[in-house]
């Protein structure tokens, strides 16, 4: 009973996985952010595929700003801003 109170509480639906996934950007997530997304990846592949995306994409981009690391760098991180916001666009339409 108290035990699936709490599941329910962790429980998040794609919409909220995006906006954890974007926040994860610009802060470390909590850990019962990180626990929701783990059980919501766990049931839903369209969010895994896009987890997965994103990881690619920072993964990416991370290895350019590190080539980039003059004045480029922040032009470079914004327009990856851009592609993810995008990306995060389609995920919810
Ligand atoms: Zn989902």
């Amino acid at each position: 009973m108290i035990r699936r109170s709490i599941l329910r509480r962790l429980e998040v639906n794609c919409k909220e996985i995006s906006r954890i996934a974007s926040q994860a950007m610009d802060r470390p997530l909590t850990l019962r952010e990180r626990i929701s997304v783990w059980m919501h990846l766990g049931i839903c592949d369209p969010c895994r595929q896009f987890v997965a995306q994103l990881r690619l994409l920072r993964a990416v981009l991370k290895q350019q700003s590190r080539h980039a690391e003059n004045d480029s760098n922040v032009v470079l991180s914004n327009s990856a801003r851009e592609v993810i916001r995008e990306a995060l666009h389609q995920h919810l339409h």
